[in-house]
């Protein structure tokens, strides 16, 4: 049968780590240990970053979903082929034809013995699993004023499905705006556990509110002295919170509330996973004369990268 893959038991645990800022720094002892732990504790998002392909029609795609009983699970058909992430593939286990479990355990060789033992494995018989890695840790990387954005994979087979994984390092505030997209899978960094490298974005050109639109601006810098004035409060500002922050965490304010001092121009990270349609979707709002700025700029990194395509069209509304 045609399947293809897309991931690595690697890429769960990158999408796990991302939670501590520490995605960079991988193990295959320490990770099977996570993978057995992300199992058994129903941590379940980092799975959703491995992407399953395989061909079918949909007499069959039908027919899985008729036997499914958990409504939860989402599994698409798109060109020719049945898409599904490896979460919904460990939901759905039972349905699934059985030629695609050969290709699943090949990429996924740890996760996979986990799930089939239901996390009952010794730390002895988990040293034993084989591990697979990604090849690349990124593809393609692009700078934007306010962060970078890289490409981790791809799956593409010429459907609305094909999937793409992107590491985005943006302020909080795109962040926001980003995660309004929900057809897709994220994990993001976690200040409740972290306050590694926290970084902020100071803006180069204070831009001016748009007269015309309520929630733009217009590329013209405020006037001086104003200019340079607010420049130097929000250098200032961002100091002081971030000195506060770690006066307060030293003494054992815990960080999930000590954040809450931090403004919305610190930077956040996360690993990204979206359909090309979600994507398509992403790409002609965020584009549009309309989004802010720094949101734009990712969205034209990313429209550079790996193209735009149109699949949104389909999407009257
Ligand atoms: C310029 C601009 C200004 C905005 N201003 C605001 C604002 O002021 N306040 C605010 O809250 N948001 C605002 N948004 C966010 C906007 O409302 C959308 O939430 C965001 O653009 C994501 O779009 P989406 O729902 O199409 O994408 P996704 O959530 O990624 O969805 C992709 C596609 O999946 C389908 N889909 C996903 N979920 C559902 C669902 N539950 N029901 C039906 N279909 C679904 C749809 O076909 C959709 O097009 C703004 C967006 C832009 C671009």
């Amino acid at each position: 049968m045609e399947v293809y893959v897309m991931g690595s038991d690697q890429r769960s645990v990158r999408c796990a780590r991302v939670s501590f800022g520490k995605d960079e720094q991988t193990d295959p002892e320490r990770d099977k240990k996570l993978l057995r732990y992300l199992f058994k504790h129903r941590h379940a998002s980092p799975f959703e970053h491995n992407i399953i392909a395989f061909r079918s029609d949909k007499k069959e795609w039908l027919g899985i979903l008729e036997k499914l009983e958990n409504p939860a699970v989402q599994i698409y058909h798109s060109g020719g082929f049945v898409w599904l992430n490896l979460r919904n593939a460990i939901n759905s286990m039972e349905h699934l034809p059985e030629e695609i479990f050969e290709e699943i355990k090949r990429f996924f060789p740890a996760t996979w013995s986990i799930v089939e033992k239901r996390g009952d494995v010794s730390d002895e018989e988990l040293s034993k699993l084989p591990y697979t890695r990604d090849r690349v840790f990124l593809q393609e990387k692009m700078e934007t004023s306010s962060g970078w954005v890289g490409l981790v994979d791809r799956l593409e087979l010429g459907t609305d499905m094909d999937y793409y994984t992107f590491i985005v390092e943006c302020p909080l505030f795109v962040a926001r705006q980003w995660h309004r997209h929900r057809f897709g899978s994220y994990n993001e960094i976690s200040r409740r556990y972290t306050a590694y490298d926290i970084k902020f974005y100071i803006p180069e050109v204070l831009r001016k509110q748009a007269k015309s639109n309520k929630q733009a601006s217009i590329d013209e810098p405020v006037k001086e002295p104003f200019h340079t004035e607010f420049l130097k409060e929000i250098k200032r500002l961002i100091e002081e919170s971030y000195s506060l922050y770690e006066r307060m965490t030293e003494r054992e304010v815990a960080k999930e509330l000590a954040r809450g001092i931090l403004p919305q121009f610190m930077k956040t990270r996360y690993y990204w996973t979206v359909p090309r349609i979600s994507l398509d979707n992403f790409i002609t709002l965020r584009t549009h004369e309309g989004a802010q700025k720094e949101i734009r700029e990712f969205a034209e990194a990313i429209r550079d990268m790996v193209g735009y395509k149109g699949t949104d069209r389909k999407n009257r509304l």
